[in-house]
């Protein structure tokens, strides 16, 4: 049996399995299982040597361990490196050497602007209020600026972090306007993310916006957090006019991404979509029950 982990802490909300394992199945790769492995943050080298593990083949990488993985990595691609977060680790067997290097990723950016893609949303032009300054951030704030946005404003509770964010970004893209913790400049934003873990369940109450955050009527409003599916930042900006795209299209597609680089072959899109919604009714059922 070979195994892709996902390494995290805490893992017991992740749909990745259910995701994963129906992608296995469906496109026939034997003996092969993704499995949830957490571990804490002090617990990297167990973590490094399950990696290097024969039976091995890959992982996730989830909180906490996104930017804290990358120094024990033997390579990290470019775009994980100027991203400053890795999220999937493929294994590499280069002809002739001896042992598999590990090669660190990042699904998230490609995940986050395929999101958008499937909706016909264009980045390129627009101006846009990223909250947080975290990996998810970094990833989508990335992905935006190559993708020809216009303006992005970070919004962080940490000002320093939105600030290192924002400096890395502008060596990779000069001419893209930045702005940090500028709340007035909303307003003149088309496109809002949640890319901060406010709001996520089992703090479904809580909303990443102050509560007079003024939002520009027209504006699209995208929260990665994808469970509960619908946010009460997606809710407030709904009741504003504002139209509302949730967190699961994005984990569908970073995980297809990543199934990609595992395994060689396409992703099946819609088998992901399916078992990571049905995976999710079914974690938000058992939570109501307990
Ligand atoms: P991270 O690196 O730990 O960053 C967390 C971010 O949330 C930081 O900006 C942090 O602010 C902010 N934050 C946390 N608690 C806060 C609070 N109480 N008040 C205000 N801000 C707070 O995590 P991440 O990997 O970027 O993930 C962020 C979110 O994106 C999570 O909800 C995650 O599930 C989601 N995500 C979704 C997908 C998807 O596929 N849908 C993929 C990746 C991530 P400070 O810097 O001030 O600490």
């Amino acid at each position: 049996m070979k195994y892709i982990y996902l390494f995290g802490y805490p893992l017991g909300h992740s749909i990745s399995p259910a995701m994963q394992n129906a992608a296995l199945r469906a496109k026939a790769v034997r003996a092969t299982r993704y499995v949830k492995f957490p571990l804490p943050r002090e617990k990297m080298p167990e973590m490094i040597l399950a990696l290097r593990a024969p039976h091995c083949l890959g992982a996730n990488v989830t909180v906490p361990h996104k930017q804290t993985i990358l120094p024990y990595l033997d390579e990290v691609t470019e775009l994980a490196r100027e991203i400053g977060a890795v999220n999937t680790i493929v294994k590499r067997t280069d002809s002739g050497a001896g042992n598999a290097k590990l090669i660190g990723d990042n699904t998230d950016a490609y995940g986050f602007i395929q999101a958008l893609r499937v909706r016909r949303i264009a980045a390129k032009h627009t101006r846009v209020a990223i909250l947080g300054a975290g990996g998810a951030a970094a990833a989508a704030g990335y992905a935006l600026a190559q993708e020809g946005a216009r303006e992005i404003i970070f919004l962080n509770r940490s000002v320093e972090r939105a600030a290192e964010l924002a400096e890395r970004l502008n060596r990779k893209f000069p001419h893209l306007a930045l702005a940090i913790n500028d709340w007035q400049g909303l307003a003149r934003t088309q496109l809002i993310i949640n890319a901060t873990s406010v709001g996520m369940t089992p703090h479904a109450e809580e909303s990443p916006l102050p509560e007079d955050a003024i939002l520009p009527r027209h504006a699209i409003v995208f929260d990665l957090v994808y469970n509960p599916p619908v946010t009460q930042f997606l809710r407030a900006a709904k009741q504003r006019g504002a139209r509302s795209i949730g967190g699961l299209e994005m984990l569908i597609y970073q995980g297809a991404r990543a199934f990609e680089l595992w395994t060689g072959q396409r992703a099946p899109v819609q088998v992901m979509r399916i078992a990571a919604a049905n995976a999710l009714r079914e974690h938000i059922q058992t939570s109501q029950r307990g």
